[in-house]
């Protein structure tokens, strides 16, 4: 027999809903029948309005007992949510300090006018500050897909852009985010980063969590938690962890009953 896991992490873009989208209400239902029986968490590049509008809006059947048991990581865990008082509660935020949030939205400002890719016609703003990250989105934060998928058909222009600034800011790391995005963190911030944080706060150990993910080829934001070495399962979508999740709810609940 398996050793089933006291937490569940889930990243959230093509895991537990469509990319940018809300849960699905089936999806929900589940995240609501795991949440009795163990601690979930959910970690994500993305910031916590997307959480917001993705999974918590839509989880309005959960009762504050069970939100209790959710753990919302947004920005890859370098802030930390729980509901508290019947509310969302920031616990932490490792923002930037105002110095590298200054050098991060100048040089890559700066480097992008120089290459070109310093658009007029955006879709909101171009520079964003999200506290522990800025992110730099070629066309805005807005921009629809097909528009997005045009800019840079082959990520030439991203990787340059990321090159480049990576080479102005060696204290920062300078990442490719999204398919026109740049994102610029403190060094070291990945998803793994963000579980070691989980198993400090919880004090639940790694090798008693599992991680769901659609991403978890070498080349993912989701591999740096494959890579420390927690039980992963990959996904290809959400009716993928749909699927898992209707297998193991129940073991979950037979292992609870039999305790
Ligand atoms: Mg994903």
């Amino acid at each position: 027999m398996t050793t089933l896991p006291r937490l569940v992490a889930f990243d959230l873009d093509d895991t537990l809903a469509p990319s940018k989208s809300p849960l699905d209400p089936a999806m929900a239902e589940l995240l609501v029948r795991l949440l009795d029986t163990v601690e979930v968490c959910i970690i994500s590049g993305g910031q916590i309005s997307q959480f917001r509008s993705q999974v918590i809006e839509n989880l309005t059947d959960a009762s504050p007992e069970a939100l209790s048991h959710l753990h919302l990581m947004p920005t890859c865990g370098t802030q930390y949510y729980l509901y508290q008082n019947e509310a969302w509660n920031q616990i932490y935020a490792e923002n930037l300090t105002e110095d590298e949030k200054a050098r991060a939205l100048e040089v890559v400002e700066r480097v992008a006018r120089s290459l070109g890719y310093w658009e007029s016609e955006t879709w909101g703003p171009i520079l964003e500050d999200r506290g522990s990250q800025i992110t730099f989105s070629a066309l805005g934060q807005a921009a629809p897909v097909s528009a997005k998928t045009a800019w840079d058909t082959t990520g030439e222009k991203k990787n340059a852009l990321r090159e480049a600034v990576q080479a102005e800011l060696p204290d920062l790391e300078v990442r490719s985010g999204g398919s026109t995005s740049v994102d610029i963190t403190r060094q070291g911030i990945d998803k793994a980063y963000g579980m070691n944080k989980l198993a400090e706060l919880t004090g639940i150990p790694l090798d008693d969590m599992i991680f769901v993910g659609d991403r978890l080829d070498p080349a993912g934001n989701d591999y740096p938690v494959k890579a420390m070495g927690v039980k992963c399962v990959a996904v290809e979508g959400w009716h993928d962890t749909a699927a898992y999740l209707e297998k193991l709810i129940p073991e979950l609940r037979a292992a609870a009953a039999a305790r």
